[in-house]
């Protein structure tokens, strides 16, 4: 899957690397951006005609409305799958048979009981903020910014502490479930809040990700895509 520096994804025809265009943008977001997201503030427009004031706040508002919001059901429903897929890792990683080492040997090049651990916690953190954003999905997700690469997925900024996700083009004609999937998406950047998991984009794709497993474990534990991959359970 996609793109970016910091916890942004793009659609990656190519496994491993992203598209160029997909090419992460110079700006990596920061601590202090996530402190205020920037939809979240209204644009001041002081109408010029004051007669019309209230017509025009309406339209604003209306207008301001994001992707998530007007979409409120099928957001939950790509929450209920994410929370699905989590389920059946947690119960996959509580089992710790040898089905269980395979598929961590397979996207992490590591079965150690360390590796599973940290797959489970971020598993159970991942269930616990599920539970808090279904409640109420139009808190947590935003449009992404104008300027957005197309085939973005989604970004956030992982020291973001009311976790705000950012969803792109891609992200809103991705299919629920499944490989590259909005569930799978929302595992993915939810792995990227330092609270969560601080993972980063390494690597880009799923043969990448399953190469980087047997290359390099630690990056591969500490990867978003490979996380995501491992929830998806694909290939
Ligand atoms: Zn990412």
């Amino acid at each position: 899957m996609g793109l970016t520096i910091i916890g942004e994804e793009t659609a990656a025809p190519t496994p491993a690397a992203p598209t160029p265009a997909a090419s992460p943008t110079p700006a990596a977001p920061t601590p202090a951006a996530a402190a205020t997201p920037a939809a979240a503030t209204p644009a001041a427009a002081t109408p010029a005609d004051p007669a019309k004031c209230t017509t025009c706040k309406d339209e604003e508002k209306k207008k301001k409305k994001t992707w998530a919001e007007e979409h409120e059901k099928e957001m939950k429903a790509s929450l209920a799958e994410q929370k699905k897929m989590l389920e059946a890792k947690k119960a996959d990683l509580l089992r710790n048979d040898d089905a269980t080492k395979a598929n961590l040997q397979k996207f992490y090049g590591s079965s150690s009981e360390e590796t599973r651990q940290t797959t489970l916690a971020r598993v159970d953190k991942e269930l616990a903020l599920n539970n808090e954003m279904s409640k109420n999905p139009s808190a947590y997700f935003q449009d992404a910014a104008e300027g957005t690469k197309p085939g973005t997925y989604a970004y956030v900024y992982p020291n973001d502490s009311t976790h705000q996700i950012y969803l792109g083009d891609a992200f809103k004609t991705a299919p629920l479930t499944g490989e590259d999937s909005q569930a799978g998406t929302l595992a993915h950047e939810m792995s990227h809040f330092s609270d969560i998991g601080g993972t980063k984009d390494n690597i880009y794709g799923a043969t990448g990700a399953l190469g980087l497993a047997k290359t390099d474990p630690t990056a591969a534990l500490n990867n978003a895509d490979s996380f995501e991959y491992y929830v998806e359970g694909v290939r």
